[in-house]
Order: C-alpha cells, then sequence, then structure tokens
C-alpha cells in the first residue's frame, strides 16, 4: 500500500490535459511536464491533425468533468458522410437512425487549450511547458530533462507522452527479458497522410454542406474533409507512401495538379494553395502500437497513445484516450481516502482498458478499407440499408458496428466481436434479398434468433 497523493503526468496533450483536471478535481497534487510551449501562448499547431472527430466516448469522459457545455461551443455536428464517386452526384450516408447519431469536429489546439485552462484553474495543478523528458529512472523514481541538469523525483508517473512515449521505453526497459514475449509490437502502415486546406468562401462560409464529413473513396487511396469553425475545411490525404500512385510520384507541382484533377474533379479547384501546401506540408506517417505491459507495479501508468496508438480512420484514437481517463478516474477513489492501493488501480485499469485499445486498434485498421473503398460499393450501400432496416425493426437487438464504436459506450472488444456475427448475418440477409426480394420482418427475426443477437 503507497498512499502518496503527488502524480506526474508526462505529455499536456488532450489526454494528458483531461487527466491533469480529473485528476486535480479529486484531490491530488498534480505536476505536468510537458515538451513543447504552451500551444495557447506561441505560434505552433497542436502537432498531428489540425482538426479531429469527437464521439460519443469522448463526450463521456468530457461531461465527467463537467466540461462539455464549455467543449460544445468549438463543435461542428456532423451527421454523416457525403461521399463523393467521380462522375456521378455526391450522395449522403447519415451515420445512424437518430437524430443525435453525430459526430463532431472540432479544433485539436483549440481542445488542447480549453482542456489546459480547465486544469490550470486549480491550484493543485502545475503545468511545466518547454520540458522535454529524456529518461525517467523507475528505480530512484527520477525524471531526466533533455538539456537541463536538474533531475526531479515523483511518487507516481503516468505517461501521457503519445506514440513515441519516453515512460514507455523504462517501462519496457524494465520488464522485456529476452525470455518472455515481446512486449511492444509497431505496426507501420505503409499509407502516410497529408493535410490541405479549402479556405471559407467571400461570406466566409462553408464551400460544401458543412454537417457532413465527406470523403472521396478512390479504392487505394482517399482524401476526407472535416469542416472548421472558420468556414474553412481541413482535407485529408490518405496514400501511400511508395509506388506507383504514392507521395513519392509526386514530385512536382504538375504531377500534383494533374493527380488532383484526375482523382477528384469535383473539388480540386477549390483547394487553396494546393502545389504549395503539398509540397510544405509534412507527410504524416501512421502506425498502431500495441504495449502488453502498461505499468510498473504501483509506480507507472501508460494512457492514451503512450499505450496504444492506433491509425486514425475510425477516429477514436482521442475518445479511446479519453474513455482511458474516464474509466481510471472511476477507479481512483479522492486523494482523502485512507483506501488508496496504486497497484491495484493500476492492474485493474490495464485489465480494463488493454483489451478495448486492442479491438479498436483493429477496427481501425479495417475501416481505412471501408473508407476508401466500401463506401462506394452497392454490396456495402445495400448492406448498411439492411443494417438500418434492422436497427429500426429491432432497436434492443441490433445497432450497427460503426454505432456501437461511435454513439455507445460498450465495450469496443465487445463491439468487436458483435460486429463479427454482423458480418456474417448481413452478407447472409444481403444474398436473400437479392435472391427473393425484399427482406420481411419474419425472416429477419427468425435470422436474428438464429445468430443469438
Ligand atoms: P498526443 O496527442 O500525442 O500528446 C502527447 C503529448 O506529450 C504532446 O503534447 C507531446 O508534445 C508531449 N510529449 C511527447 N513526448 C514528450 C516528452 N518526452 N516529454 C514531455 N512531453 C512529451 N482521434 C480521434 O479520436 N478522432 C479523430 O478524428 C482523430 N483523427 C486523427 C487524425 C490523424 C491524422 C491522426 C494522426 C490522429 C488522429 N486521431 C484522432 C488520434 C489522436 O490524434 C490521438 O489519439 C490523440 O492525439 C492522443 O492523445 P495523447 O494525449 O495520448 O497523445
Amino acid at each position: 500500500m503507497n498512499d502518496t497523493h503527488d502524480i506526474t503526468i508526462i505529455g499536456a496533450g488532450l489526454v494528458g490535459s483531461l487527466l491533469a483536471l480529473g485528476l486535480a478535481k479529486k484531490g491530488y497534487q498534480v505536476t505536468v511536464f510537458e515538451s513543447r510551449p504552451d500551444l495557447r501562448k506561441a505560434d505552433i499547431s497542436a502537432g498531428k491533425s489540425i482538426n479531429l472527430a469527437l464521439a460519443n466516448r469522448g463526450i463521456r469522459a468530457l461531461k465527467q468533468q463537467g466540461i462539455f457545455d464549455k467543449v460544445e461551443l468549438l463543435l461542428i455536428p456532423m451527421e454523416g458522410r457525403m461521399v463523393h464517386i467521380p462522375h456521378e452526384d455526391a450522395h449522403f450516408q447519415p451515420y445512424g437512425l437518430h437524430k443525435d447519431d453525430v459526430i463532431y469536429s472540432v479544433s485539436r489546439g483549440a481542445l488542447n487549450a480549453l482542456l489546459l485552462d480547465e486544469a490550470q484553474k486549480y491550484p493543485n495543478v502545475s503545468i511545466y511547458f518547454e520540458h522535454r523528458v529524456s529518461s525517467i529512472d523507475l528505480g530512484d523514481k527520477t525524471i531526466k530533462f533533455v538539456d537541463q541538469d536538474k533531475a526531479v523525483s515523483f511518487s507516481q508517473i503516468i505517461g501521457t507522452d503519445g506514440a513515441n512515449s519516453v515512460l514507455r521505453d523504462a517501462i519496457i526497459d524494465k520488464h522485456q527479458t529476452s525470455t518472455n514475449e515481446p512486449i511492444l509490437s509497431i505496426e507501420k502502415l505503409e499509407h502516410g497522410y497529408k493535410e490541405l486546406c479549402i479556405l471559407p468562401n467571400s461570406a466566409d462560409q462553408h464551400k460544401l454542406l458543412v454537417n457532413a464529413l465527406h470523403i472521396w473513396p478512390r479504392e487505394d487511396f482517399m482524401l476526407i474533409a472535416l469542416p472548421n469553425l472558420d468556414g474553412s475545411f481541413t482535407l485529408t490525404l490518405f496514400m501511400a507512401n511508395q509506388g506507383n500512385t504514392s507521395f513519392d510520384s509526386l514530385t512536382s507541382a504538375d504531377d500534383v495538379l494533374k493527380f488532383f484533377k484526375i482523382n477528384f474533379p469535383d473539388v480540386y479547384r477549390e483547394i487553396d494553395n494546393l502545389t504549395v501546401d503539398f509540397f510544405n506540408n509534412p507527410t504524416g506517417s501512421l502506425a498502431t502500437v500495441r504495449c502488453q505491459q502498461w505499468h510498473d507495479e504501483g509506480t507507472a501508468l501508460l494512457l492514451g497513445d503512450a499505450a496504444h496508438a492506433i491509425v486514425p480512420f475510425h477516429g477514436q484514437g482521442m475518445n479511446c484516450g479519453f474513455e482511458d481517463c474516464f474509466d481510471l478516474l472511476n477507479l481512483l477513489p479522492p486523494a482523502q481516502s485512507s483506501s488508496l492501493d496504486w497497484q491495484d488501480i493500476f492492474e485493474q485499469t490495464q485489465a480494463l482498458r488493454k483489451p478495448n485499445a486492442n479491438a479498436i486498434a483493429d477496427m481501425a485498421v479495417e475501416n481505412y478499407i471501408e473508407m476508401r473503398s466500401s463506401v462506394a460499393k452497392a454490396s456495402f450501400q445495400r448492406q448498411k440499408a439492411i443494417a438500418a432496416k434492422l436497427q429500426g425493426w429491432f432497436p434492443d437487438r441490433f445497432s450497427p458496428r460503426y454505432a456501437m464504436v461511435m454513439f455507445d459506450d460498450i465495450p469496443y472488444h465487445q463491439a468487436q466481436t458483435i460486429g463479427e456475427v454482423h458480418k456474417q448475418l448481413l452478407t447472409e440477409l444481403d444474398k436473400w434479398q437479392q435472391e427473393n426480394g425484399e427482406l420481411t420482418k419474419e425472416f429477419a427475426l427468425q435470422k436474428l434468433d438464429e445468430y443469438q443477437l
């Protein structure tokens, strides 16, 4: 049993700053070290994507901290996908049946700034910017920093320092032996991403339908667009890094213009500074990081991308990290409590979260195929329609996997397992419908019973 109430957090990104707030509200003394300058003062991007999709799991964690009403002011609802297929009119695919089945576009920087503001309202939170941690000694419980001589001590430490976590390195160093299974696996995606922009029109309005996530699925690559509050859209091109059609293959402004003109004829003229941005903006890399060991006894714990970086195709990386905070903060008693057993709490957190992180990691990889290819296919649209029918007829027995992940809080691993059964059912019902005509409610019910749904 260890009854210290001082917690050190590494990384004041989205997850670290929400966690700092939650721990402060429970009465813990919180110290945060962040490598970057304070994004509220410096002219820096918040890193990675400019905007992202916030969904139910993230919202639940923000509500737990009583700050969702403030976050709401930053949000643009996206009610479905606007799918752009060459030589066809763009068509809208609603995300769900209910009016609340929406996800929200939010600026990463604005959300991070709000979370930092909220955390710093508590006198028991200290945030040190421009403190890049270089190494952590879990034995003598000290942290060292880049370009600084000082070493500081900690009692409990939580790593929310993202996909290249330093705390994760320290945990692996301690727990990886030559005989046990590899603790860390990093699966690099051979596709990367690049952000571009559509500025507002002369009336400061969005040039595309605002309440939608736009997708241009092109089988081997795709472009997406999420709206921003200032009337602009952030576009992200996802594509192979190398090969015939790849970031490597587009080497001149002419190549880029030609590529966009051929593949995105309805939008390329709207993209501002296309060729300049294409070459100036970095090509981001994507990977799935799985770590078998998230904690070190009662001393250290990993959360967010540090524990489970995933590819962005389900829009769930931040949402999953926020859910990590939600679950940990539910497990953790108030700081004044006499029954604080850190080891038990860290073990429970890993046991609760790791299967879910693995499940959403798998579903996120799968969703890349759905977004860049399946959404454009007739069979996908037919099966979507059948799923909507089943949900309408039997709302207590059928909710599509996308809805379970995005609009519900059923554990990800359960959504994944049920989703596998759905896949078989929908394939069978689609085939049946092709052969026999419109699906009947009676037949659908018979099948739900058969599949034990
Ligand atoms: P990070 O955001 O990486 O924050 C880590 C913080 O730690 C940073 O502030 C960093 O500066 C700091 N840090 C790192 N190393 C050190 C160190 N050594 N010392 C001190 N500080 C350090 N998720 C969604 O839910 N919805 C989406 O729509 C979505 N879209 C995405 C689109 C793209 C293109 C990408 C790449 C990701 C997307 N994600 C999305 C995933 C999401 O960005 C991450 O899951 C989320 O940022 C994780 O937050 P985090 O705080 O754990 O890590």
